[in-house]
């Protein structure tokens, strides 16, 4: 057998560091494809010119993609008879399209799915929505409301703020598809908006409480409800008491909420714990395309 090649110091140094970085790039475009930021075949592109990514096992990166376990990959990568050990840059052009085809985006005439995530408040409900809103092929409605402004919160993107009178002419005008009393203000969807971004065949999620997600569902009953569930109470204590844009005596209300709304998630059709966003995220996407 050869003798592995002599090294210097320097050279070993330069060889872990390389190493390092090529781990970093292919974690970071695993990450990327398990948020949905990269689709499969914008990663195929960008690899064309990456030797790193190039070297990838097919396996490893379908693995990455949300939804697709061991075995879903296994049966995907048999019928496209791609072996198991195969790295990108062996695939083959027909291994390639077949991949592809199977990655397409939907068609655009296709309705978009309507998810409700509802849960306890504190649970990290609005956090798991921002983050959605950077998945390409979604769109979180947003709200109308009585509450008034955080000073953090933008008209449009996260409420559209509204008066007494306002939030009356609305319900009056049948303008949304639910709306609750939730701690001491309303809260409403406006539907046009939601129906509109199914028609483009967007997926909508509809952040709401309890009441509202009840409503969706005598409403549309293709809904999916989610609920989304703390990883425990002490957590859920802890994330409301951290809550700065709270005064005290609302913190405690909605403490006592919390615990009859964590009651309820037996109503749902899937109970999602919140551990880790990217985790959350991954089952949206799944549920949405299920
Ligand atoms: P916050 O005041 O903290 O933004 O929201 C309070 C609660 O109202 C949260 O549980 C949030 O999910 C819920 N909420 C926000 N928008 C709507 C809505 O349009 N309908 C209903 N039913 N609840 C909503």
């Amino acid at each position: 057998m050869s003798q592995p090649p002599h090294m210097s110091i320097e050279d070993r140094q330069k060889a872990l560091e390389l190493s390092k970085h090529s781990r970093q790039l292919r974690s970071k475009y695993k990450a990327l494809i398990a948020s949905g930021e990269l689709t499969f075949g914008d990663f195929l592109s960008i690899a064309q010119s990456e030797p790193t990514l190039q070297r990838m096992r097919v396996k490893d990166l379908l693995e990455s993609i949300p939804g697709y376990g061991k075995v879903r990959v296994e049966n995907l990568m048999r019928k496209a008879m791609i072996s198991p050990t195969r790295r990108v840059q062996g695939l083959g052009k027909n291994q390639r399209s077949a991949l592809l085809e199977h990655f397409r985006l939907p068609s655009l005439t296709s309705r978009g799915s309507l998810l409700v995530l509802s849960g306890p408040g504190g649970v990290g409900k609005s956090t798991v929505a921002k983050a959605l809103r950077e998945v390409p092929g979604f769109w979180v409605s947003v709200s109308a409301t009585t509450r008034s402004p955080r000073f953090n919160e933008v008209e449009g993107r996260d409420y559209f703020f509204y008066s007494n009178e306002e939030f009356d002419d609305a319900i009056r005008d049948g303008l949304f598809l639910e709306w609750a009393e939730f701690a001491g203000n309303r809260y409403g969807t406006p539907t046009a908006a939601v129906e509109d971004a199914r028609d483009k065949g967007l997926h909508v999620l509809l952040e709401i409480e309890l009441a509202g997600a009840q409503i969706v569902r005598a409403k549309a009953p293709e809904a999916k409800l989610i609920f989304l569930e703390p990883p425990s109470w002490e957590e859920l204590v802890a994330r409301l008491e951290a809550r700065g844009t709270d005064s005290a005596e609302r913190r405690a209300a909605r403490l006592t909420l919390a615990q009859e709304e964590l009651a309820a998630a037996s109503l749902f059709d899937t109970v999602i714990v919140n551990e880790r966003v990217e985790d959350v995220l991954r089952t949206l996407i799944r549920l949405a395309s299920s």
